[in-house]
C-alpha cells in the first residue's frame, strides 16, 4: 500500500518521498483515508507510530484549496511547546509543496507578535491550550476552524487541561472535523471524546497501553545508591553513544546529571523548570552528538522527537504507570529496534508490577554482574510503604483539583523521595 494509494495527492507525495517515507505506518494507512472523507477521528496511537503525518496529510490536503477572506482553518492543540514545535517542523516540512501558511502559537513568546503574525492570514494554527485561549481572549475568531485536532489528548487531560478544552469547544463551528489522538485510552479521555466527538470512526493500532513490539525490554535490579554508578557503567561498557534517561522528580534529574558528569560523561538535563530556550539548546545538542545524555523529566519529554533514539534508560520509573508506555515509546520508533533499559530497586520492585499489568507482559528481570543488589538490605517496615502509597494518593487527589499539576506532583514526590532515602536500612 501506497501514500498515492491512500488518496495522498502530489504535492504531499513530493514532499514525504524527499522525507524517504517509503510506506505508511499502520495510523496512517487506517487515518487517511477516513480524514479525507471528513469523519471525526478517536485514534489510540503512540508516539513513534507516525501520528503526526497520520492527521497532518490529509488535513493539509483538506485545505489545499484557500479561501479568500477567511481566517484560522485548522487548530491543532498538543500539550506541551516541545510537541508543538515537533509538530509544525513536521507539517512545515509536509507542506513543501503547498501554499499554506502554517504557525505555531506557544507560552514563553511575545503574545504581541503573534497577533501580528496571525493577521497576516494564518491557516493552520499548531498550540498550546493556555496560549490559543490567551489568543481568543484577544479577539483571535474560530468562527472559520474547518478541522480541529487534539494530538496526546490523554497528556493533555492529565496536565489539566480539561477546563480550556471545554471553554475552546463551544466557540468553533457547528460543522467541524475533529480528530482526536491519544496515546492511552483512559476514562477521563472516553469522557472527552463523547463531547467533542460526532459519529467518530474508531482506529486502534496498538492493544490498550502495550508497548511498541520493537522495543525490548529489560529491567536489572539495583540498589538504590549504586544507581547513577549502573547507569554511566552501562553506558560505557555498552557504548551507547546516545541514550535518553528518565528520571521521577527534577530534583533527581539534576541530582543525576551532576553525578554523570562527575563520571566524565556529557550530560543535558530537560525539565519543568527549564526555560522553553534552555530545553531547545539542550535538545539540539544532544540530537547534534554534543550530549551523549539526556536526562529528562515525564512532563518534558513528551513531544521530544529524536530519530533512531537506540535506547531509553528507566533511572526511576515513572508516578504512573502510563508514562511508561509513552517514555519506553521514545525508542523503537516507526519500526525501528529499540533498548528500555530500567533500574528498579527494592520499593520498585513492587511498584513495576503495576506497569507490568498496564501493558499486559512481564518485563524480563536480571542484575548486571558486580552490582547485583545486597541481600541484607530490606524495605524498613510495612508501615512505612504504607505511609509511602498514602502520600502519593493524597498527591494524585491534589492534582485533580489544582491547575498546575505537573509543580505539585514534582513537589510532593521530591518529598516522598526524600523520605524513601531515609528508609532504606541495613539488617543487623
Ligand atoms: P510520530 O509518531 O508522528 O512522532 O512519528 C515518529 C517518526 O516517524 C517521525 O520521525 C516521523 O518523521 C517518522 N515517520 C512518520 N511516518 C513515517 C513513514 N511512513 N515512514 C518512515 N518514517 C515515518
Amino acid at each position: 500500500m501506497s501514500f498515492a494509494k491512500l488518496g495522498v495527492f502530489a504535492p504531499l507525495l513530493k514532499a514525504i518521498e524527499e522525507l524517504q517515507y517509503k510506506e505508511p505506518t499502520l495510523i496512517q494507512k487506517r487515518a487517511i483515508p477516513l480524514v479525507l472523507q471528513k469523519k471525526d477521528i478517536f485514534a489510540t496511537a503512540q508516539t513513534g507510530t507516525g501520528k503526526t503525518a497520520a492527521f497532518a496529510l490529509p488535513l493539509l490536503q483538506r485545505l489545499r484549496k484557500p479561501v479568500e477572506g477567511k481566517g484560522v482553518r485548522a487548530i491543532i492543540l498538543s500539550p506541551t511547546r516541545e510537541l508543538s514545535i515537533q509538530i509544525h517542523e513536521d507539517i512545515t516540512k509536509y507542506a513543501k509543496y503547498m501554499d499554506i501558511k502554517v504557525d505555531i502559537l506557544v507560552g514563553g513568546k511575545d503574545l504581541q507578535k503573534q497577533r501580528e503574525r496571525l493577521k497576516r492570514g494564518t491557516e493552520i494554527v499548531i498550540a498550546t491550550p493556555g496560549r490559543l485561549l490567551e489568543h481568543i481572549e484577544n479577539g483571535l475568531s474560530l468562527d472559520d476552524v474547518e478541522v480541529f485536532v487534539l494530538d496526546e489528548a490523554d497528556r493533555m487531560l492529565d496536565m489539566g487541561f480539561t477546563k480550556d478544552i471545554r471553554k475552546i469547544h463551544p466557540l468553533l463551528p457547528k460543522r467541524h472535523q475533529t480528530l482526536l489522538f491519544s496515546a492511552t485510552f483512559s476514562d477521563k479521555v472516553r469522557k472527552l471524546s463523547k463531547l467533542i466527538l460526532t459519529k467518530p470512526a474508531f482506529i486502534e493500532t496498538a492493544k490498550k497501553n502495550t508497548t511498541v513490539d520493537t522495543i525490548n525490554q529489560i529491567a536489572y535490579h539495583v540498589d538504590t545508591d549504586k544507581k547513577a554508578a549502573l547507569l554511566a557503567y552501562l553506558i560505557g561498557s555498552r557504548n551507547f553513544e546516545q541514550v535518553l534517561v528518565f528520571t521521577r522528580t527534577k530534583a533527581s534529574a539534576d541530582e543525576l546529571a551532576e553525578e554523570l558528569v562527575k563520571d566524565g560523561l556529557k550530560v543535558g538535563v530537560i525539565h519543568g523548570d527549564k526555560t522553553k530556550a534552555n530545553r531547545l539548546k539542550t535538545l539540539n545538542q544532544f540530537k547534534e552528538g554534543k550530549i551523549k545524555v539526556l536526562v529528562a523529566t515525564d512532563i518534558a519529554s513528551r513531544g521530544l522527537d529524536i530519530e533512531e533514539l537506540p535506547y531509553v534508560i528507566n533511572y526511576e520509573l515513572p508516578s504512573i504507570p502510563e508514562d511508561y508506555v509513552h517514555r519506553v515509546g521514545r525508542t523503537g520508533r516507526a519500526g525501528r529496534e529499540g533498548e528500555a533499559i530500567t533500574l528498579i530497586d527494592i520499593y520498585e520492585k513492587y511498584e513495576i508490577r503495576d506497569i507490568e499489568k498496564l501493558i499486559g507482559q512481564k518485563i524480563p528481570k536480571d542484575v548486571v554482574e558486580g552490582f547485583e543488589p545486597d541481600p541484607t538490605i530490606r524495605r524498613k517496615d510495612v508501615d512505612e510503604v504504607k505511609l509511602k502509597a498514602e502520600h502519593k494518593r493524597e498527591a494524585k487527589k491534589f492534582v485533580k483539583h489544582t491547575k498546575e499539576p505537573q509543580k505539585v506532583t514534582a513537589k510532593s514526590l521530591k518529598m516522598a523521595k526524600k523520605k524513601k532515602k531515609r528508609k532504606t536500612t541495613k539488617r543487623d
